[in-house]
């Protein structure tokens, strides 16, 4: 890069992303460009616009977005601290379409908004992160039904119990730590949504879980995370679910389910069938309201 180009291009590296009174500083280990800015702000506050969205306002005050910049392209190496601090690596080629394909910031920023729990329920968090980042991105159109469906079917089988689980609590895979702590999500929003007849969601028991100070900066006890869900939604799905999923594998009958839900992949389509039973609580679980 040449001196003159540098000077008329380069635009600092710090900056802040306001998400309504919530502050976001953004340290970036390297100089970019104005354009590499632009891409970098964008991302960010469409990400936080999307978790701001879901919570009602984003879920902590302040946090440090570290970013480390490298040559290639695309977004990895995702990790939260604590409530407070995200790493975070972006190549320096990364497009306009690779940042908006992204799913690691919005996952990472979730973290902020569930608490720590003791380590053999960590599954609860990267579940939630994992379940909550497409329906988050899909309700401010960030993504199309299509994909968060088709990321919803590919992606849960892989939280199936695999042979030899031992539950959720005892089994610390990859499959059973990401999909199955999401399928445990899934199958909690639809419990809820069906025990209520569409008036309360799992929406309702994570605002209260954040509400009651449940943030990243926070350790809580299992059966406190559960009992405040719970409470929220006048149900007790989640403790009931953890029953059965926490200490041993739970047989889930994924395909009878998409059936009811009225969505399934066909000829590598996402075709939908409104005439499904849980036709409307699936339109409900991707809309802004219930
Ligand atoms: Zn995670």
């Amino acid at each position: 890069m040449t001196a003159i180009f540098v000077s008329q291009s380069l635009a600092g590296g710090d900056f802040t992303v306001k998400s309504g009174a919530a502050e976001i500083d953004v340290r970036i280990d390297s100089d970019v460009t104005a354009p590499q800015e632009a891409g970098l702000r964008k991302w960010i506050e469409t990400d936080a616009r999307a978790v701001a969205t879901y919570y009602g306002r984003f879920p902590v005050p302040r946090v440090l977005l570290r970013i480390h910049l490298h040559g290639g392209a695309g977004i990895g190496d995702g990790v939260t601290y604590e409530g407070r601090l995200i790493r975070i690596s972006v190549g320096r080629a990364t497009s306009a379409a690779g940042f908006a394909d992204d799913w690691m910031l919005t996952h990472e920023m979730f973290h902020l908004g569930f608490p720590d729990l003791d380590d053999r329920y960590n599954w609860m968090g990267e579940g939630l992160s994992t379940y909550l980042e497409p329906i988050a991105r899909v309700r401010i159109g960030a993504i199309s039904q299509d994909e968060l469906w088709r990321g919803m079917l590919e992606g849960l089988p892989a939280g199936l119990p695999a042979r030899g689980a031992r539950g959720l609590d005892n089994t610390h895979t990859w499959g059973a730590t990401y999909w199955g702590g999401a399928m445990f999500w899934f199958l909690a929003d639809i419990a809820i949504r069906e025990k209520t007849q569409n008036s309360k969601s799992l929406d309702d028991a994570i605002r209260a879980i954040l509400r009651a100070g449940g943030d990243g900066s926070a350790h809580w006890e299992l059966n406190d995370l559960l009992e405040k869900g719970d409470r929220a939604t006048g149900t007790t799905v989640l403790e009931d679910l953890h029953r059965a999923m926490g200490l041993q594998p739970k047989a889930v009958d994924l395909d009878g389910l998409w059936r009811r839900l009225g969505v399934e992949l066909k000829n590598k389509r996402v075709t939908y069938d409104d005439r499904a039973p849980l036709a409307t609580i699936r339109r409900s679980m991707a809309g802004t309201s219930r």
